[in-house]
């Protein structure tokens, strides 16, 4: 028997009345377990197959993998239901996690917190949702070890510099001087969408006011950098299609 917090990330038909759940938690990292029977109307544990639930799991384990014997919900971000951006900036970071392989205990511990701060300003706060979707990936950067340095190149140290560019070989913002065919030059305002992202807490975007735009011109860059450092592609679908 385990017994853990977990928040769902997806959930796929198994048979006639049964699901596979894909859980995150800190102790087990991702693992997939099934829901039996949850498809029946009166199913005591519906609530379990929804993504973005966040509970407490007992799981089994049977013949054909984890079973889920006891559920109780902490958080059911329910609103993420109501409002279609915060649905897909939502389900950005749940990708993100889908996507990603973890080095550690460690790592992972840090990285569920950091999820779980993400999805509550997204679901409860009133704001652009794509903003703490960009500060959960600028967050995610520097916790799996390679933070943006946005006071001065990473490589030759200057810190007189017109504009920075992004190394996606090596995640790093770095001057014109040091800049080789692995960069992307980063607009001004994108630039400042990053800096003050970065230097601005979860429980503080809802004060914020980006450039226009700039926050989606980040995302794309972002997105691009999770793609290089983690060499796997997260869909945020409905947001940069
Ligand atoms: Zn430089």
């Amino acid at each position: 028997m385990k017994k853990f917090k977990a928040i769902v990330l997806k959930a796929r038909d198994k048979k006639e009345k049964d699901k596979d759940i894909l859980l995150f938690s800190i102790e087990e990292g991702k693992a997939w377990a099934t829901l039996k029977g949850v498809k029946s109307p009166s199913a005591k544990m519906k609530q379990a197959q929804i993504p973005f639930t966040f509970g407490e799991f007992i799981l089994e384990e049977g013949k054909a993998g984890n079973i889920v014997t006891s559920f109780e919900a902490i958080e059911s971000f329910r609103e993420f239901s109501e409002d279609v951006d915060k649905y897909f900036a939502g389900m950005g970071v749940l990708e993100v996690i889908n996507c990603l392989e973890f080095s550690s205990a460690a790592e992972r511990a840090k990285i569920f917190v950091l999820v779980l701060r993400a999805l509550k300003t997204i679901c409860f706060k009133k704001i652009n949702p794509i903003y703490a979707l960009d500060k959960f990936l600028i967050e995610l950067f520097a916790e799996t070890g390679t933070e943006f340095s946005t006071e001065k190149c990473s490589v030759c140290g200057s810190k007189s510099f017109d504009k920075l560019h992004i190394n996606y070989l090596t995640g790093e913002l770095v001057c014109a001087g040091c800049k080789d065919f692995n960069c992307e030059e980063l607009s001004k305002t994108t630039f400042m969408a990053l800096k003050i992202l970065k230097n601005t807490d979860f429980d503080r975007l809802e004060s914020l006011k980006l450039s226009s735009g700039s926050e989606v011109a980040l995302l794309r860059i972002l997105s691009r950098n999770f793609e290089a450092r983690f060499d796997t592609k997260a869909k945020f679908i409905g947001i940069l299609s």
